[in-house]
């Protein structure tokens, strides 16, 4: 094994290659001006390297090459609600601007089919005149209509002004009648942003929904969408709850600054639900993308419609992320004593994943290590596992499983592939074998644990979205304690807005000193003074994404709007510690206390809404929770 097989992983992998920007980009680029400086913020950037070139230049031989594997994102069932009314508006002078004089009915075709599907009427409406006489509880929804005259413009304000709802996307009204720029006058009154421009479109082009937000409901917390590349609206604004990014979930630069907003919802002082999406919704890269964007435009056109939207909160006591400190004990295996014992003292559980072959040399760590948290395993001999054969890879990790049990006395659970990449066979060999989660890339698709169905049973893979040691100290040569601190503390707040998990990694040939430990130790400090984050070993934080994944939940209304939330565990284990979280699309007023059955259940409110604590449910266990509304 040469050092540079021996090595620790930074994150080996290449954005996608930029696609080719969407036909439609050059009339789009007319709109207007664009940004300039579309960077992410320093302190978070999350940068990745080239093992591959590395490696090749070291041993003149690639690892094999190993693609994608992407899971499933299983999608609750939507809010059941009583009918209501949507008003798809037909712009006056809009058909001209596309090349297609389809497209834009298309699109409002779209949209009736969204709002459809979660209870609405549909109707049409042409011209300004007929805005002014919408009754005032529908929804009014003004697609992509860029080109508006002043009578139009004056009639959505209008209907604003009078506590009307309303779903505007794109470059809403940034043309006037004759299609002439006008710019965005009429997006920012609507929206209420501080600034609004045009975002120019590099390849590829993704959006990222951090947990919080209407939008993000029953979504993976920190998911990623990418849409076609062409120049998308962005606007500067406290309601936003969609970002632009970059592959690795790092927000680009909104005109003036902070982070490019790209939905946003609100409520304005006259009662109006206003949502706003900086994308039209025929966009979506792929069949995946466009599946998880319609559910963002269902989540908040039921809000906006005036439905309540549920989510289970993503984390145990509704707590906003995760943290798991994790060591890859591999060369200089012995420095992982170090973190050990400090760690041991805080009582912060940490996960070791070790190198059967080179843990043997080392008898007396394995208590050590044990006391500190996990033990889990980093395979035998530190060569990539994915890419060779299914016979090689079960008996490989069988062996590595075998060994910690034989080191530490207890069986592992957790795998962390060399190079972090896995296939199809490593993710049932190490099912087979009795692990339970796999430490490995989900190439930044989301924040958040993702779950494998293989023919062995589920795998959890808890993905890595923040920089390792070796990313701070070799590929950008920053090799203080300082650096390190930084960047650790930096991956910590990237992850709590994201709502995901902040898988933070150390290797023991680069965590040589205590003053190293030192900067983990204060990303944990500050992960524990924010009081939000649940600090947790990995197996931990797998276990509780399976069984939150046992949960099921469905929305009912009733005729006088109150909601029925029926929760069910459909797992094999006892979930306890979740918690729901309602976006309320009224004031807390509206609504009395949460009652189970004749209990009033816990809850409370927060920024995001309503928080309610759910009993310990037992597998297979049901419940029924009433949201009752206050008659008006
Ligand atoms: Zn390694």
């Amino acid at each position: 094994m040469s050092p540079r097989e021996r090595r620790p992983t930074g994150y080996p992998y290449e954005p996608p290659r930029p696609r080719t920007p969407w036909a439609w980009g050059g009339a789009i680029l007319l709109l207007g001006t664009l940004v300039a400086g579309l960077i992410g913020a320093a302190t978070i950037l999350w940068r990745y390297i080239d093992v591959d070139a590395v490696l090749q230049a070291a041993t003149g031989e690639m690892p094999a090459p190993v693609t994608e594997m992407v899971a499933d994102v299983p999608l609750a069932e939507l809010t059941n609600t009583v009918s209501w009314m949507a008003h798809l508006y037909v712009p006056e002078h809009n058909a001209g601007f596309f090349p297609d004089p389809r497209y834009h009915s298309d699109l409002n075709e779209r949209w009736g089919a969204l709002l459809v599907g979660i209870g609405a009427g549909i109707h049409h409406v042409h011209g300004a005149a007929a805005l002014d006489s919408l009754a005032g509880d529908g929804l009014l929804v003004v697609a992509a209509a860029v080109c508006l005259d002043d009578d139009e413009r004056d009639a959505i304000r209008r209907h604003v002004d009078r506590g009307g709802h309303l779903i505007a996307t794109w470059a809403l009204g940034a043309r006037d009648a004759e299609c002439e720029w006008d710019g965005y006058r009429l997006l920012k009154d609507v929206t209420d942003a501080d600034a609004a421009g045009t975002l120019e479109g590099l390849p590829p082009t993704y959006l990222t929904v951090p947990y919080g937000a209407v939008f993000s409901a029953g979504l993976p917390p920190g998911l990623r969408v990418e849409l076609k590349t062409e120049p998308w609206i962005t606007v500067l604004s406290g309601s936003s709850g969609v970002f632009w990014t970059d592959w690795a979930l790092n927000p680009l630069s909104a005109p003036g600054g902070g982070a490019a907003g790209a939905a946003i919802a609100r409520t304005t002082k006259s009662g109006a639900r206003i949502v706003w999406f900086g994308w039209r919704m025929d966009v979506a890269a792929t069949e995946r993308d466009r599946r998880l964007l319609e559910r963002v435009a269902q989540n908040s056109a039921l809000w906006a419609s005036g439905h309540i939207v549920v989510d289970v909160s993503p984390w145990p006591d509704g707590r906003r992320s995760a943290m798991s400190v994790t060591q890859d004990a591999e060369h200089s295996f012995r420095n992982s004593r170090r973190l050990a014992e400090r760690f041991s003292t805080m009582d912060v559980p940490v996960t070791f994943f070790v190198v059967t072959q080179l843990a043997a040399e080392y008898p007396e760590l394995a208590d050590v290590l044990s006391a500190a948290g996990e033990v889990a395993t980093h395979s035998v001999d530190h060569r990539q596992v994915a890419g060779r054969l299914w016979s090689g890879q079960l008996a490989g990790l069988r062996q590595a499983r075998i060994d910690v049990q034989g080191w530490a006395g207890v069986a592992p659970v957790g795998f962390r592939p060399p190079r972090e990449v896995f296939d199809e066979y490593t993710l049932e060999a190490w099912r087979r074998s009795g692990g339970r989660y796999l430490a490995g890339s989900n190439y930044a698709r989301t924040a958040a644990p993702e779950i494998f169905d293989t023919p062995a049973g589920p795998l959890v893979v808890l993905p890595r979205v923040v920089d390792d040691d070796y990313a701070v100290m070799v590929t950008r040569g920053e090799t203080s304690p300082d650096s390190l601190r930084a960047t650790f503390l930096g991956s910590l707040e990237k992850v709590r807005w994201l709502g995901g998990l902040d898988l933070l990694t150390v290797h023991t040939q680069l965590i040589d000193s205590y003053s190293r430990v030192d900067a983990v130790e204060s990303a944990v400090r500050a992960a524990q003074a924010a009081g939000d984050v649940w600090i947790a070993q990995a197996s931990d934080v797998a276990d509780w994404w399976l069984q939150r994944s046992g949960l099921e939940l469905q929305v009912r209304e009733r005729v006088d709007r109150s909601a029925v939330l029926t929760i069910s565990n459909r797992g094999d284990e006892e979930v306890g510690s979740a918690w729901l979280q309602v976006f309320l699309p009224d004031e807390r007023e509206t609504y009395a206390a949460p009652e189970l059955g004749e209990q009033i259940v816990d809850s409370e409110y927060g920024p995001g809404g309503l928080r309610v604590r759910l009993p310990v449910l037992a597998p297979g266990e049901s419940i029924e929770i009433l949201l009752p509304r206050r008659a008006a």
